[in-house]
């Protein structure tokens, strides 16, 4: 029989994995994907869609073309993981054996953090939008349904979280609809850190040049609860800050199936791995990838990151499987775009290399670099990155 590789999750992480173990292992590795979605909603671009120059539809794609390279989709998700006896168990009741487990379930929000945020109705009310879906097109439509003239508040928490400039890039394209659409509207940013956490200068100058009177910049905010009938966010020196749309993004973990199966063993937060494998540190022949992972130092946790992470983990677990020593010097990169307009964007990139010594990913001296300013062309290199990654992942 084939080897079996089981991957949790259809993100930017897992539909990479799956995709690429099948491809490397040239068919002879059966890989099977568990995921609850019926289609890939894009948090990349998802911000956009709040800003409305996209559609939901714009960003959601289908699951086929996976199936096309021989993967497995289930469309399930999986309640527990046994590391002893190599096995996932799927909601649906289903068994499934591995010899190679391939975890990449995203965060989970520490709502615990934000008490009111648990009482009932309060996170229908008060959107973080911080998963792509239904959520995203809630938030629109409390935007426009917000009369001009009218506060929208976002609290970010302190990092590491998703997404690093996606925040400030989700403050941009509303304040560019406001401009647009409710001129007298304000973006009031509640920064939980003590500056803008990514590209922070371009941010800033983008806010004064394009966005002055509209948004406000609060650094050291930290939320640590929300009055949700009284629409306000409270922070820890107890300053309460209303809003007509609220929309709080929590604190975050490793997705649930990683905390769970005791595999956070960062903190109980994050999931440390051999950054040569991505293999959790905590159970053998389980591999983590994206967001889940303690990442290496000034490594963002990003699409882009998470499709790098998949590669060098599908070598790796290619090469295990064939009785093979993975390669033993891996090199990812890194680059986020984030739109300040409709148009205009900015970005950000490195490039992280391995170093033996400390056994980690550091970033390469001198490599990568920043925008000098927001451009139409960074806009068109973003939409041909969104492409580009859509392809790679689930083309
Ligand atoms: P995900 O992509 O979230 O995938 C996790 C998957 O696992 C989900 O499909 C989920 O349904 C599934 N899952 C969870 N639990 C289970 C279970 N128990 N069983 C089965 N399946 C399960 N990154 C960039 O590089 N560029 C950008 O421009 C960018 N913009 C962003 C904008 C916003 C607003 C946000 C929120 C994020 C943005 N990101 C961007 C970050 C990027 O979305 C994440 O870093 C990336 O999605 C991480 O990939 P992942 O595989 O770790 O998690």
């Amino acid at each position: 029989a084939k080897p079996q590789v089981v991957v949790v999750g259809g993100g930017y992480g897992g539909a990479t994995a799956a995709k690429y173990v099948r491809m490397w292992s040239g068919g002879d590795i059966d890989v099977t994907l568990i995921e609850p979605n019926a289609s890939f909603i894009s948090c990349p671009l998802s911000n956009l869609v709040l800003g409305g120059s996209k559609q939901l539809a714009d960003i959601t794609i289908s699951y086929d073309a996976l199936a096309r390279h021989g993967v497995r989709i289930l469309r399930d998700s999986v309640q527990a993981i046994d590391a002893g006896k190599r096995t996932v168990t799927l909601a649906g009741g289903q068994v499934l054996g591995y010899d190679r487990l391939i975890v990449s379930p995203g965060i989970e929000f520490m709502w615990d953090q934000l008490p009111g945020m648990q009482k009932p109705g309060a996170q229908e009310r008060h959107l973080h939008a911080w998963k792509a879906g239904a959520q995203t097109a809630a938030l629109r439509a409390q935007l426009e349904a917000m009369p001009d003239g009218g506060v929208y508040a976002m609290t970010i928490p302190a990092a590491p979280y998703r997404c690093p400039p996606g925040p400030y890039e989700r403050a941009c394209q509303i304040a560019h609809y406001f401009s647009q659409r409710k001129p007298r509207s304000k973006v009031l940013v509640l920064d939980g850190n003590e500056d803008v956490v990514s590209k922070g200068p371009l941010f800033k100058k983008v806010w004064q040049e394009r966005y002055s009177g509209i948004i406000e910049y609060r650094r050291g905010f930290k939320t640590v609860d929300i009055d949700v009938a009284g629409r306000a966010a409270i922070s820890e020196l107890d300053d309460h800050v209303k809003a007509d749309v609220l929309n709080v993004i929590p604190p975050q973990r490793a997705g649930a199936i990683a905390v769970q199966s005791g595999l956070a063993n960062a903190g109980g937060r994050w999931c440390a791995v051999d950054f040569l494998t991505f293999e959790s540190t905590q159970a053998k022949n389980i591999h983590i990838l994206g967001d889940a992972i303690l990442a290496a130092p000034l490594m963002p946790k990003s699409a882009h990151m998470a499709n790098q992470h998949a590669k060098v983990c599908a070598a790796a677990v290619v090469d295990l499987l064939n009785g093979r020593a993975p390669e033993a010097k891996p090199m990812l990169s890194n680059t986020c775009y984030s739109f300040v307009s409709d148009k205009d964007v900015i970005h950000v990139a490195s490039v992280h290399a391995y170093d033996a010594d400390k056994k980690t990913l550091l970033v390469v001296p001198g490599s990568g670099g920043l925008s000098s300013a927001p451009s139409a062309l960074e806009g068109e290199y973003a939409l041909s990155w969104a492409r580009n990654i859509w392809s790679d992942t689930l083309g």
